[in-house]
Order: C-alpha cells, then structure tokens, then sequence
C-alpha cells in the first residue's frame, strides 16, 4: 500500500510527492516501465515531448485498469514550440499521443532566454490558455532561475504551481529552491540520485550502513524530508520498487546536514545551466 504524501500546490491541486520519471527509457521499453512502476504503486508518472515516449506512457496508464483520476500525468513543452501557435499545437499533440483528456500538470521545459527573443513570458500566456480550458489542471516550468521567474511575475497573472530543476546532493541549487519557497512555487528535483553519481558517496555509504538502507534509498528520503518532490527513473524492476520504499525509515537532522553539506556548488551540476542551454531539436 502506498504511503507517499501528497503536496499542496499553489492552485490547490494536490501532487503525490514521490513518482517515476521516464527520461531515457527507449519507447519500446516504456510501456513495460510504467506498468511496472504502476504496479508497484507508483501514481505519478513524469514525461516530456522531448523523451519521445508519451504514446507509451498513455498506453500503460490505458492498460493499468486503473482511474484516471489516480495518476498523476506531467508533461512538458518541447523547446521547440515556445512560439504560441506552435505551443498550443504541441499541447494538443501531448494530449493526443497520451491518448488524455487532460495532463495533471503541463510544464515549459527550459525557458531558452537566448532563443525567441528572450521571450518566455507569451509562452507562459498560452500555458494560461491551457489552465483555464481545464486541460492542464496546473502549469508550471521546468530550469527557470530566479530572473527569469520574476519575469512571469512582472508580466503575467499566474504564479507557475511548480519548477522543476536539478538537485541532488552535488548540486543542492538552494538559491532556485529558496526563491520557490518565498513565492509559493513546489520544487520537483530532477535527477534526483545524479543518475547514480552520488551514490559511491562515503558520507551517504555510511549514513546508509546506519540506517540499514541503500544509498538510493537514503538519497531520495533527503529530498523528501526537504521537502521536494521527486520521481526517480529504473528500468530494474529491484530498483524500482526500492526507490518506492522510503516510509519506514528517517534520517536525523545529523545525517540531513551531512548530505546537505556535499553540495559542490556549480561544480555539482550535471546538466546545463538555464541561462546558457539553447537546444531546439529539428
Ligand atoms: P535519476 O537521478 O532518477 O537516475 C536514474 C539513473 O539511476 C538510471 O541510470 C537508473 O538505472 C539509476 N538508478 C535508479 N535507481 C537506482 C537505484 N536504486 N540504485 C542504483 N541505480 C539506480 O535521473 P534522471 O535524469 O532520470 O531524473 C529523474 C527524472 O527527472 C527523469 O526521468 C525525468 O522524468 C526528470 N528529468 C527532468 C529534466 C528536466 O529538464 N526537466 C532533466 C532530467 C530529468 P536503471 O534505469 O538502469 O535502473
């Protein structure tokens, strides 16, 4: 049975606080991964337009039996559509390969401040458009740093419900976080375990020795326990059901510092940074 706790978004929509992320899971091996992931007990199923696999993601979630109503679906607009007509085009094509009425939560993938103009704020308008028909039942953006948010809240009426960015143990991005947490805006930490990098750590090896727990599994309970929302991805079914298992244990305020304290700073990302990515896929 699941224990994982809901958050409350800033719209009062209600988003489990622990789902399966699907970024490279080849499409002919996706349907099979959620279905698992479902199975376990996973009701949060994060995906993009940019992973190429929401037709299957839709397909499991059609085959699982279960409610719509209990999953939660995100998907994100590809940097190739900030343009509102391709924006509103894209949507409809998300909708359509999830073979869903409505996604729980639509995101802006990057904001691409060097690509459209600088101009992120009339894509966050249409975002708008596709709250108010009730097809995305939150919005919100993905790699927004603190300018770029204050932009949408110069500009638009719409504080997004969530950003999800990367964190992890490495790159705590406290600065992003912070900004979420005075603004009303949940953070989602993408590449929660560093996809596996932090977890050979010997501060996080020891701290899972003690608690008799892997090092994944003690990773994605700090994130928990900050308050962020999380959905790690596997393909290993053992995996998967571990990173599913994190509600009988906790991690003192001792064994919290000591994670937080691994933050590298900049030297810890992975990914791009958001002022600088710029990719527009073909
Ligand atoms: P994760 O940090 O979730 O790590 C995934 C990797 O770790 C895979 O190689 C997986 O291997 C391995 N792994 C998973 N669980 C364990 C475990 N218990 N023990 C050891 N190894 C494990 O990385 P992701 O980059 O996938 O991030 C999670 C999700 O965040 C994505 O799937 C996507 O939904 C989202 N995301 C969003 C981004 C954005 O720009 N908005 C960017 C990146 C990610 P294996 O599968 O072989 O088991």
């Amino acid at each position: 049975m699941s224990e994982v706790s809901n958050i409350k978004l800033n719209d009062g929509n209600e988003i489990p606080q622990l789902g399966f992320g699907t970024f490279q899971i080849e499409p002919e091996n996706t349907a099979e991964a959620v279905s698992q992931a479902l199975e376990i007990g996973y009701r949060h199923i994060d995906t993009a337009e940019m992973y190429g696999n929401e037709k299957e993601v839709g397909e499991a979630i059609r085959n699982s039996g279960l409610d719509r109503g209990d999953i939660f679906v995100t998907s994100k607009l590809n940097n190739s559509f900030h343009d509102p007509d391709g924006a509103r085009e894209a949507f409809d094509k998300t909708l359509s390969d999830l073979g869903i009425e409505y996604v729980d939560l639509f995101l802006i993938h990057w904001p691409l401040p060097t690509r459209y103009d600088g101009d992120f704020v009339s894509t966050w308008q249409v975002m708008e458009e596709f709250h108010d028909d009730g097809r995305a039942r939150s919005i919100g953006v993905s790699n927004f740093q603190p300018d770029h948010l204050d932009q949408l809240a110069a500009k638009t009426g719409t504080v997004p419900a969530v950003n999800q960015i990367e964190v992890h143990p490495y790159f705590t991005n406290d600065a992003v976080r912070e900004y979420g947490q005075e603004h009303g805006i949940a953070t989602e930490a993408w590449s929660p375990i560093a996809q596996g990098g932090v977890l050979d750590d010997d501060t996080i090896t020891q701290i899972a020795e003690k608690v008799g727990k892997s090092t994944a599994q003690v990773v994605l309970r700090w994130h928990l326990q900050r308050g962020d929302i999380i959905f790690p991805k596997s393909v290993t079914p053992e995996r998967m059901k571990d990173n599913f298992d994190l509600f009988d244990f906790e991690l003192d305020s001792d064994d919290m510092e000591q994670i937080t304290a691994l933050d590298q700073g900049e030297d810890g990302r992975t990914g791009p940074h958001p002022d600088k990515f710029d990719f527009i896929p073909s």
